[in-house]
């Protein structure tokens, strides 16, 4: 890079083809990281903090509620979309254009242009966002630094095509063993077919009738489904063991322990000889009756959505923060070649969250 420094007087549009020009795959963000600590810091309104490579920065007017404006500066890998491109139509083109490089711009205007908010902020920059959740920098500030995010309500900024998500669904991953014993398949009386055992366990998924809970308003659709098979020894041994996988998608009313519970009580019956949790991230409560929630939807418009997926509003949500997603970007346009972004949206974006804290 020939020149590492932000200009935060571009706007949030410009400001978002910058971001994207500074490559930042996930492990390499440091020097993004360091460029946007330099920008924050040259603002005399702003408290900064930096752990690793993630960058706290926050207001301290004493004012009765604070909201977090939070956006991972990591992207997937670089895939040729990279510099990017503006086109005659007003779309920005590349890498991290959609996930989520735009909605970390919205949060770098926010933080550089209103030096008086009406909420008290603290705007959160992360890194390891799109690797495995152990390196999430969230995550780790989550654990060194509770303190710093602490609040009463938190903006994640990914990509939701600039409507409201509330919650997250949470995600269960599980492993189920079947056993059997080996024989030689000449002689397959000799033995127990381990794979064969595994039927009654695809026969309760194929019939499986998953919940559609409305919660705050919100409709919810759980899915419960075998993402893998695996089993066989040789072509002519009688398996002794298949496993399936099975991926629970539940909805923010069931706690985590009451999601493994649902499965092992789906497959009480079956045969399963050994139920392994493999993966396990809760969901979130939308929490959109609490106030500075209601007062945001209020303030932005629009229909709240449910999100399906699983996002780190999950881990405010474990810090007792309320938390929604809300971002320029479309999410079905993410981590793709094309990925890119309505610089209309963008600006939109900005100037809504700004309407909203100087209201
Ligand atoms: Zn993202």
């Amino acid at each position: 890079m020939a020149d590492t420094s932000l200009d935060l007087t571009l706007d949030a549009a410009a400001l978002t083809a910058q971001l994207v020009d500074f490559p930042s795959e996930s492990g390499t963000e440091k020097p993004l990281a360091d460029a946007i600590e330099a920008a924050l810091r040259g603002l005399p309104h702003l408290t900064v903090d930096r752990h690793g490579n993630n960058v706290i920065a926050r207001t301290d007017l004493g004012r009765a509620e604070r909201v977090i404006l939070a956006g991972h500066i990591d992207t997937v890998p670089i895939a040729d979309n990279v510099p990017s491109r503006l086109d005659a139509d007003g779309v920005l083109w590349g890498c991290g254009t959609c996930d989520m490089k735009s909605g970390v711009a919205v949060q770098l205007r926010i933080a550089a242009t209103v030096p008086a908010p009406n909420r008290d902020l603290t705007f959160v920059f992360y890194d390891n966002e799109e690797v495995a959740a152990d390196l999430n920098g969230l995550g780790h500030v989550a654990e060194a630094h509770p303190e710093w995010l602490a609040g009463d309500f938190a903006v994640l900024l990914e990509p939701s095509d600039g409507e409201v998500e509330g919650g997250c669904q949470g995600t269960l991953r599980v492993l189920l063993r079947t056993k059997g014993e080996r024989a030689h398949s000449a002689r397959a009386w000799m033995g127990s077919n381990a794979i064969h055992a595994a039927a009654p366990v695809l026969a309760r998924l194929a019939s499986y009738e998953p919940r559609r809970p409305v919660i705050d308003g919100l409709e919810y659709r759980e899915g419960l489904n075998a993402v893998g098979i695996s089993g066989g020894v040789a072509g002519n041994v009688i398996p002794d063991e298949c496993v399936v996988t099975v991926n629970f998608r539940y909805a923010p009313d069931r706690t985590e322990q009451e999601a493994v519970a649902h499965v092992h009580e789906v497959f009480a019956d079956c045969g399963v000889e050994e139920f392994v949790v493999d993966d396990h991230s809760p969901g979130a409560l939308p929490g959109l009756s609490q106030p500075a929630a209601a007062a945001f939807i209020e303030a932005v418009g629009g229909t709240p959505r449910p999100k399906y997926g699983w996002t780190d509003v999950s881990r405010f949500s474990a810090l007792g923060v309320p938390a929604v997603n809300y971002g320029p970007g479309n999410p079905h346009l993410a981590h793709r070649r094309d990925e890119r972004v309505e610089t209309a949206k963008i600006l939109a974006g900005e100037e809504r969250l700004r309407n909203w804290l100087t209201a």
